[in-house]
């Protein structure tokens, strides 16, 4: 058993804006993803033991899928070393929720098992901004994830709030606190799922519906062989007459078909009250990104064929909370 006085905290990098600089850039931005780990933790005031770890240093509007799962089996690695008390990731803002979902679906009840915090944090301004919020942000982050006491789970820390990553949305493209979560919604979890080889992760689109819509491209998707797609629908999870058609085809030949809404907040439930497109599922609490992220790892568990092999539906209803109607 490790003493946690000799116990560190591993903090992994991964890129975003509070790893940026403006000065690397010629217009009026920044770049991120410029900055390495070791540099931003100098500006840390701890007295933790801290280790640190670059897995990759991009802007995450480029993250991949391959680096998912890279970043979930380095986590799932570090939560089963006894030097780590927690881990920290460093992640761009703009798709942190994506990572939130992943993280919490393949290892949220591994580490409410082993006690240990994983905990997401990045900026909204970058590292040379005068009034850069990167420091406080880690700092934050570091001091949530050396805490024993609560237990485990996957957080994201910034602007002073914690909330649970796989609830989490960003919320503002430019306020310091970009990010909320709804906390009267749940996500039901009841078994983490298996990571998605970095090749070959289900091809799963997102379709949003709107006025005006048309279907060819939708048609041409499904031709393809797209492995599942969202709907962001409008408002509860509604779909244009003009997009329902193909869907309704697509949904009744087996494929993979959930329901959520472009508005991002409230809860999508597995009916709609116009009765379009009855064999899909609703996603629950889940934005487009973050229930794209949740097909893509339901339909991979689907494929693993074990003796208590399940469909995609059975695991997703595993993942979300829905209610029969809303
Ligand atoms: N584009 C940046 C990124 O996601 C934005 C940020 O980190 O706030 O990497």
């Amino acid at each position: 058993m490790t003493n946690s006085s000799s116990q560190s905290v591993l903090v992994i990098g991964t890129g975003g804006t509070i790893a940026g600089l403006k000065s690397q850039s010629d217009g009026g931005g920044y770049l991120a993803g410029q900055v390495s780990i070791s540099t931003l933790l100098a500006e840390v005031d701890t007295k933790l033991s801290i280790k640190n770890k670059q897995l990759c240093n991009i802007d995450s509007c480029d993250l991949t899928q391959g680096l998912l799962s890279k970043i979930g089996q380095e986590v799932i690695d570090s939560l089963h070393d006894p030097q780590f008390l927690g881990i920290v990731i460093t992640h761009g803002t703009d798709t942190m929720e994506e990572t939130g979902i992943f993280l919490e679906l393949v290892l949220g009840n591994l580490s409410r098992k082993l006690g240990k915090k994983v905990v997401l944090t990045g900026a909204m301004l970058p590292s040379d901004d005068p009034n850069a919020d990167g420091p406080s942000n880690l700092t934050q982050a570091i001091n949530l994830a050396a805490d024993r006491h609560g237990g485990g789970g996957v957080w994201l820390a910034m602007a002073g709030k914690v909330m649970p990553a796989g609830l989490v949305s960003k919320v503002h493209t430019s306020r310091l606190d970009a990010f909320e979560s709804d906390e009267s919604l749940c996500l039901k979890v009841s078994e983490d799922l298996p990571i998605p080889p970095e090749d070959a992760w289900p091809w799963v689109e997102i379709v949003m519906s709107h006025s005006g819509a048309r279907d060819d491209i939708l048609r041409q998707m499904i031709h393809l062989g797209v492995d599942g797609i969202v709907l962001a629908g409008t408002g509860g999870g509604t779909v244009h007459a003009d997009l329902a058609k193909a869907l309704e085809q697509y949904a009744a030949k087996g494929g993979a078909l959930l329901r959520s809404s472009r508005i991002g907040r409230g809860t999508i439930p597995n009916q709609l009250a116009n009765g379009r497109i009855p064999n899909s599922v609703g996603a629950g609490p889940l934005n487009p990104a973050k229930a794209r992220i949740a097909l893509q790892l339901a339909i991979n568990a689907s494929r693993h064929r074990t003796a208590k092999s399940l469909t995609w539906q059975e695991i997703f209803a595993r993942i979300a909370f829905l209610p029969n109607s809303g």
